[in-house]
């Protein structure tokens, strides 16, 4: 059993085991050829726990993270049921690193590296989340470090 992200779920010809969703992920799903495809394949539709979605959240924001909700639902979701998380997005994956969950690529191989990121002013360098006081700029997401997995 794994969980499976919306892009598994449309293309997900071939699957041959049980998947795991959340209901954000369902929601995402918009198409109705996506929906049609959904019901073909055998899937269970699970909310991840709030103490997960939590944990996901919080490091999220550590590392600036740019996975949007739906993407955190799922990996809270592999966290609780700790099966593996099927995705292509580079951008999950590399949460999922950092959280120590396993993950796995569906069309493509997973990234081997832990990225993380921080928000710089682009003018004077200075680590901010908000408009640089000093410039007056919105600061911008910049490598932080990244190590191999
Ligand atoms: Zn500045």
């Amino acid at each position: 059993m794994k969980v499976v992200d919306t892009n598994v779920i449309i293309h997900g010809r071939g699957l041959d085991e049980k998947a795991l969703t959340t209901p954000e992920a369902i929601a995402e799903l918009k198409s109705d050829y996506s929906k049609t495809r959904s019901l073909a394949l055998d899937i269970e539709t699970v909310q991840p726990s709030k103490e997960s979605i939590e944990k996901v959240e919080q490091k999220s924001r550590e590392i600036c993270s740019n996975t949007s909700e739906v993407d955190e639902s799922l990996l809270a979701l592999a966290i609780d049921r700790e099966v593996v998380l099927m995705t292509d997005d580079k951008g999950l994956q590399n949460l999922a690193h950092h959280l120590e969950a396993k993950v796995e690529g569906f069309l493509d191989d997973v990234a081997s590296r832990k990225i993380s990121w921080v928000m710089k002013c682009p003018s004077c360098g200075k680590e901010t989340e908000k408009m640089c006081t000093s410039c007056g700029i919105n600061p911008v997401r910049k490598r932080d470090q990244y190590s191999s997995v």
